[in-house]
C-alpha cells in the first residue's frame, strides 16, 4: 500500500493539488501498534515506499517513537504534521478491523473557496452527488501548520472520540488545505476529489 500511496502523490501533484514537497499521507494497519508516515522534505513526485517513516505509539498513546524501517528513511524526518496523523492513527474506530489511511493535500479549488469564505460543510447540502458519499466536517479557521493546535482543531471539527471514531470523511482548513481519511489510499484520494469537484463547480458558478 505504501507503493499505492506514491501513485496517489504523484496523481495529487500532476492536478496542482500541492507543490512538490507539499501533502503528507500515514497508513495504520488495525493490527499493529505502528504506521507509516511520508518523510518531510522529500519531493512527491519522485517519493518510493523505502522512504516512509516507520512510527511506534507507546501503549498509553500519548508517545510517538521513530522506529528503524530502512537505510534511506533513517537519514529523513516524518511529516511536520505528525501531531495530525498521530492523534487519528492511535485510536481506531469505525476503522478498527481494516486499514487507517490518513492523506493531507492543498487542493486548488477547497483552499480557493473557503478562502472566499464559503463552509464547505454546507456545499454538501446543495450537491448530493457529494454528501452522498463523502461527509464534510465544518471549516476549521486559521491555525497555524504543522502545529498541536491544527492537529487539535481538526480532532474537534471531525468529532474524533475517545473510540477514535469520527463523523465525518474531511475537513477543510482555512488558507491551508484539507484533510481525508479512508480505508485505502483512493477512497481518502476520492473524497478531495469529489470536494475539489464541487468547490470549482461552485467558484466557477459566481454565485455563493
Ligand atoms: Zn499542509
Amino acid at each position: 500500500m505504501l507503493e499505492t500511496i506514491c501513485d496517489t502523490l504523484v496523481e495529487a501533484y500532476r492536478r496542482n493539488w500541492i507543490t512538490s514537497r507539499d501533502g503528507n499521507v500515514s497508513i495504520r494497519h488495525h493490527d499493529r501498534n505502528h504506521f507509516y508516515i511520508t518523510p518531510s522534505g522529500v519531493r512527491k513526485q519522485t517519493l518510493q515506499p523505502d522512504q516512509f517513516k516507520k512510527i511506534g505509539i507507546s501503549p498509553s498513546g500519548m508517545l510517538w517513537q521513530d522506529l528503524p524501517y530502512t537505510d534511506i528513511s533513517a537519514n529523513l524526518k516524518p511529516s511536520g504534521e505528525i501531531p495530525l496523523h498521530f492523534g487519528l492513527q492511535k485510536k481506531l474506530g469505525q476503522h478498527s478491523n481494516e486499514v487507517r489511511v490518513v492523506v493531507h493535500l492543498h487542493p486548488t479549488y477547497c483552499v480557493a473557496a473557503m478562502h472566499r469564505g464559503i463552509e464547505l460543510s454546507t456545499l454538501a447540502n446543495e450537491f448530493p452527488e457529494l454528501s452522498r458519499y463523502t461527509k464534510v466536517a465544518p471549516n476549521v479557521g486559521d491555525v497555524p501548520p504543522i502545529s498541536q493546535e491544527l492537529a487539535d482543531q481538526c480532532f474537534e471539527k471531525l468529532e474524533l472520540d475517545d473510540l477514535g471514531n469520527i463523523a465525518y470523511d474531511i475537513v477543510g482548513i482555512k488558507g491551508h488545505g484539507v484533510v481525508a481519511i479512508d480505508t485505502s489510499p483512493w477512497r481518502a484520494f476520492e473524497h478531495i476529489e469529489r470536494l475539489e469537484h464541487i468547490c470549482q463547480i461552485v467558484l466557477a458558478s459566481g454565485k455563493y
